[in-house]
């Protein structure tokens, strides 16, 4: 996964040059069309302002929500580039279309300190399709590439895979640097302990990640509703809760293969329903009433989570502990970000990856208090599972050092 960077570029090949920029601007929108989190468009300015300076003139790409392969006003990224303006305090001139002859006049009319932001890929139905044609002629638009959509990476579409066959220097941005050196040294030379944490709904969707890192954790923390497939694996009551009774089986493999590196919750909060929350009550694993349902960890594995923590060098958590949209049970997600945040201060290197795990960091005002926040929830994932992400594999390799 050593890709080349923009650093990497002499100033021969920016300056003056274009530069096909692939960005992961998708931002949520509400029914005004207007931008509600406008996250991915602050973590994408440092590349484009990096390419500014160095007199480079940044073409930009970017998907935006699923408009199926055809224009949809509604998913235009004409706001976007509003946004984008107003962040990046140079002028962003907003083409209607994306591979057109247009498109590439503008690209070639574009002045230096400007910057040119083109209409969402995913208007073009040979975007999600990896289109060698439209990858050339996207190609057409710069002289060289950059792709720092982390958030997409883990897609083969045509701005993200094909058109890298087609434009070389081909590089990573400053976002996806960042990402691939934290997650990729996360998991080839962790500093120990090595700690993950893993939660959210389901254990379907984790399997792969929880195979992928076991052999590499001194322990996994397990939180979320995936706690309960492993209890009923163990022949333990979880009365209502979220279990995928299709997993019984692989999850009593996980536990014998992970023997003690593999640690769940000692205790539970649970209640009858998710609106009976005021009646929210701790109970040990093997006292879940057969009318209730588990929906966060106790305040016991809050502790020894927190404990287990701050003892480690390095700590990645995917998946919240429990419904933290729906206090009190946000009460485990919020200890374990907490200890990561303390941890952090103590040289412990702490990575989250995840969308739901990250908005319940940004939620809880401490994302910047940990080492690293992914942008991207499933790329992360992807990445996290062991898999090569196609836009990280279309990029350049890095010279060996
Ligand atoms: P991420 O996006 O960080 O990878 P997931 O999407 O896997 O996380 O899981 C997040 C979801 O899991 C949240 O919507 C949360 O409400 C749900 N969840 C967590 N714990 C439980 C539980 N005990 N019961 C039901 N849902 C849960
Ligand atoms: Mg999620």
């Amino acid at each position: 996964m050593h890709k080349k960077t923009i650093g990497d570029l002499p100033d021969s090949v920016l300056r003056g040059r274009r530069a096909l920029v692939r960005l992961d601007l998708n931002v949520p929108l509400n029914e005004d069309g207007e931008i509600t989190d406008d996250t991915r468009i602050r973590a994408s300015v440092p590349t484009v302002r990096y390419l500014l300076d160095k007199g480079a003139r940044p073409v930009l790409l970017s998907h935006l929500g699923r408009p199926k392969g055809k224009p949809d006003a509604r998913y235009s990224l004409a706001p976007v580039a509003c946004r984008l303006e107003e962040l990046l305090g140079s002028k962003v001139e907003f083409v209607e279309s994306t591979d057109t002859d247009e498109a590439i006049k503008a690209s070639h009319e574009t002045k230096a300190g400007e910057v040119l932001l083109l209409e969402n890929t995913r208007f073009l139905s040979g975007e999600e399709k990896n289109d060698e044609r439209l990858g050339r002629t996207l190609a057409e638009l710069g002289d060289f590439f950059v792709n720092d959509a982390f958030g997409a990476a883990h897609r083969a579409h045509a701005s993200t895979a094909a058109v890298a066959q087609h434009l070389r220097p081909a590089v990573a941005g400053l976002l996806m640097q960042r990402e691939l050196e934290y997650l990729g040294s996360a998991l080839a030379e962790p500093k120990r302990p090595f700690v993950a944490i893993l939660g959210g709904s389901k254990i379907s969707g984790k399997i792969d990640v929880i195979r992928e890192l076991l052999p590499k954790v001194d322990a996994m923390l397990i939180g979320g509703a995936m706690a309960c497939t492993f209890y009923k694996a163990m022949g333990l009551e979880v009365g209502k809760s979220l279990v995928e009774p299709d997993r019984v089986d692989m999850a009593k493999e996980l536990i014998e293969m992970a023997g003690t590196r593999l640690i769940l919750p000692h205790d539970a909060l649970v209640a009858t329903s998710l609106d009976d929350a005021g009646k929210a009550h701790a109970v040990a694993r093997d006292h879940i009433p057969a009318d209730a349902a588990m929906y966060d960890i106790g305040p016991r594995t809050a502790e020894s989570y927190t404990r287990a923590i701050l003892s480690a060098k390095t700590v990645i958590w995917n998946g919240p502990m429990g419904v933290f949209e729906k206090p009190p049970f946000d009460a485990g997600t919020l200890a374990v970000a907490q200890a990561m945040a303390k941890a952090t201060k103590s040289q412990c290197t702490t990575i989250v990856g995840g969308g739901d795990s990250a908005a319940a960091v940004t939620a809880a005002g401490l994302d910047s208090a940990m080492s690293h926040v992914s942008t991207g929830g499933g790329a992360s994932l992807e990445f996290l599972e062991g898999k090569t992400l196609p836009g990280v594999a279309a990029l350049d390799d890095a010279a060996l050092r």
